[in-house]
């Protein structure tokens, strides 16, 4: 039973669907949301994309569904200290990463989910008990009281997971003190296939293209509440003034979203006859783009755990495959958080000395191709070694 049908979730759904196993998707809307209810925009990886051509979503996405990006222009305030570009031609990829929507993705997974035999589930995980081969849950709300047996419970129910606190698995937790604010918007001077990271003293700024003059804008603020309360015209021009005129002027902007951002980790990942996938067991600072990526590559190698004990007849919910899981998962989740939170440290910075450094640096990049290179294959998740799903391979 996979309890939560987010983006985690449902991939992992889909990357066991071809195994002779009974799989539950419980969640208390497994469907993909209406438009306009979470319209956010993600940044998708080279490797993620790969990913989910290989578990038949990908090619489900019509071409209005996705934007390839050619550049990235990372800056310090509005691109007036240190500046770098990475291109997509300079290191021989068609793309460095996809903006993809939330809803267009969910819809892509669960399209490729309905030709599955996978059940999907309406209900709310409520608690569980163990025994030595079984995990047993329990359902609230409509259904309180129902009773689910299965061999292994995977927990992809997000940040706040039930599945985590019933298993009394606790977390590290760092609160930026800032909450991300997201709009999309038109702008009067749109260059359709190059994203912008922005780095103000504030809390960094990222511009997604999403098709024609669409932008969508990730803005962090210690202050998020206000620029959320604004009205459209004086959000616009805050706007405008903080990221700057790369994009010319703002002309429109949709009603904003708010996010608070926080460093989370579980303490353990796994537990008797559990396992923790996605946000549930990490969340990050947005900043990099990195959340569902990495919650991919959980489900990658959790699948392919998972395949070889079927394959094996061994008993797939048993802790000696679960450890397997986490420890291969660890290295790759910490080296990603430190960047993260690295990158949010330094440019949050407004001392001098450390401010010229930090535009120093980006100048310096800028003119290392080797340094650009192991930036951008970082961020493109194609860093070995990759898990069979990113190469292709069901497992
Ligand atoms: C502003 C912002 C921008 C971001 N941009 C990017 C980006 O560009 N690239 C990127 O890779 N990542 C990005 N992320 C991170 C990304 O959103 C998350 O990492 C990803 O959505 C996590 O997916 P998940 O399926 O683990 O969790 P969620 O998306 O939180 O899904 C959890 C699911 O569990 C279900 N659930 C919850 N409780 C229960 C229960 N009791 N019983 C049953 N089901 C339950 C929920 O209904 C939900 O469907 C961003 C995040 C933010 C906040």
């Amino acid at each position: 039973m996979i309890c939560g049908g987010g983006l985690v979730g449902a991939s992992l759904a889909l990357a066991l669907a071809h195994l002779p196993l009974d799989i539950c998707l419980l969640d208390p809307a497994p469907h993909a949301p209406k438009p306009r209810t979470d319209d956010r925009t993600f940044t998708i990886a080279q490797g993620s994309k790969r990913a989910l051509a290989t578990l038949g979503a990908w090619s489900r996405l019509s071409r209005k569904d996705f934007q390839p990006i050619t550049e990235i222009e990372v800056s310090d305030r509005a691109g007036r200290l240190g500046l770098t570009h990475l291109f997509a031609d300079e290191l021989g990829v068609d793309a460095l990463g996809f903006v993809t929507g939330n809803v267009a993705l969910l819809a892509a997974l669960y399209e490729a989910l309905s030709e599955t035999g996978v059940t999907l589930r309406r209900g709310r995980f409520a608690g569980m008990t163990t025994n030595d081969e079984h995990a047993i849950v329990t359902l609230a709300g409509e259904q309180e009281g129902k009773r689910l047996e299965c061999r292994l419970l995977v927990g992809a129910d997000g940040t706040h997971s039930a599945v985590r606190g019933a298993c009394e698995i606790g977390v590290y937790r760092h609160d930026y003190g800032r909450e991300a604010i997201v709009s999309n918007c038109r702008v009067s001077a749109p260059r359709p296939t190059t994203a912008f990271e922005r780095f103000t003293p504030d809390g960094p700024i990222a511009a997604l293209p999403i098709g024609d003059d669409r932008y969508t804008f990730v803005i962090s603020r210690p202050d998020a509440t206000e620029w959320q309360a604004l009205d459209e015209d004086p959000f616009r021009d805050r706007l405008t003034k903080t990221f700057g005129d790369r994009l010319g002027r703002i002309l429109a902007a949709s009603p904003r979203l708010r996010f608070p951002l926080m460093r989370q980790h579980a303490r353990e990942w796994v537990a008797p006859r559990v396992a923790l996938i996605g946000n549930a067991a990490h969340t990050l600072h947005p900043v990099a783009g990195q959340g569902f990526n990495l919650g991919l590559r959980d489900v990658a190698v959790l699948a392919e755990r998972l395949a070889e004990a079927v394959r094996g007849g061994d008993d797939y919910g048993d802790a000696t495959w679960l450890r397997g899981y986490a420890q291969v998962r660890q290295a790759d989740v910490a080296n990603t958080t430190r960047f993260t939170d690295g990158l949010v440290r330094i440019f949050a910075q407004r001392l001098g000395p450390v401010a010229i450094a930090r535009a120093l640096a980006l100048n310096l990049v800028d003119g290392a191709p080797a340094l650009k290179r192991m930036l951008a294959v970082r961020t493109m998740g194609l860093k070995a070694p990759l898990p069979k799903l990113f190469r292709g391979i069901k497992p």
